[in-house]
């Protein structure tokens, strides 16, 4: 079969991959583009099944993962940061506001029940805002966006019209604001000044339950007419 005009243009895009893991029904997402490198943003795998599970999809899709990284570092978005870690040699980037977040998941682990978790690394890069996290021939641009963490992050793609927001916007709600260094203030600003600054056909992917979109959200999001 010869390629068709179609397929020689057809522009290339992100693939994004879900898995859902532990508990607290955390979103791991895995993108990968047509080179087979692929980024792995918050494994949230604890459990050996869950583990095997995203190596799993790696494998039956041929995928090279090149990068680890955390929207942020609360305990549920980390539990796989070791395993994935160890597994493919990856470094670690998170932003450097939620260094203290990562290095306090050891004194709580074991309130959540998380009696196996395994140490993250320490992170080996910093994401800055406006910088691009790269993979393949892709790149996402990374939006700081606090509030719900002190140190979390969104990565956004222009071209193919999504961003993965982690804990900062969920369909018609949003990230607790109650845990250490969250501060609704600082979530509202993030969501209405930046996030809400998206174009409307953005694609939202939570770090917990369904996907959204920015304009649904503008439309039918409460924080708006939130005070605390
Ligand atoms: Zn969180
Ligand atoms: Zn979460």
């Amino acid at each position: 079969m010869f390629a068709t005009f179609e397929d020689i243009t057809q522009k290339p895009m992100i693939k994004v991959h879900k898995l859902t893991f532990n508990p607290f029904q955390e979103n791991t997402y895995i993108l990968s583009d047509e080179t087979q490198e692929a980024v792995i943003i918050d494994p949230g795998c604890y459990e050996r099944s869950e583990q095997a599970y995203l190596s799993a999809y790696l494998d039956k899709n041929g995928l090279k993962p090149v990068k680890l990284v955390n929207t942020h570092c609360h305990i549920d978005h980390v539990l796989g940061n070791y395993y994935v870690a160890e597994t493919y040699n990856l470094p670690l980037g998170i932003h450097r506001n939620d260094l203290a977040t990562l290095q306090a998941i050891p004194n709580y682990a074991h309130v959540y029940g998380f009696d196996g978790y395994q140490l993250s690394p320490e992170p080996a890069f910093f994401l800055e805002e406006n910088e691009l996290l790269e993979f393949g021939h892709s790149s996402l641009q990374i939006i700081f966006g606090p509030g719900h963490a002190p140190g979390h992050v969104a990565f956004f793609s222009a071209a193919d019209k999504f961003v993965i927001n982690g804990d900062i916007l969920f369909q018609g709600s949003f990230g607790r604001v109650d845990l250490p260094g969250g501060s609704f203030d600082v979530l509202k600003k993030t969501i209405l000044e930046k996030m809400f600054g998206l174009p409307d056909d953005t694609i939202v992917y939570c770090g917990h339950g369904a996907e959204t979109t920015i304009g649904q959200e503008k439309k039918t999001n409460p924080i708006r007419y939130m005070e605390m």
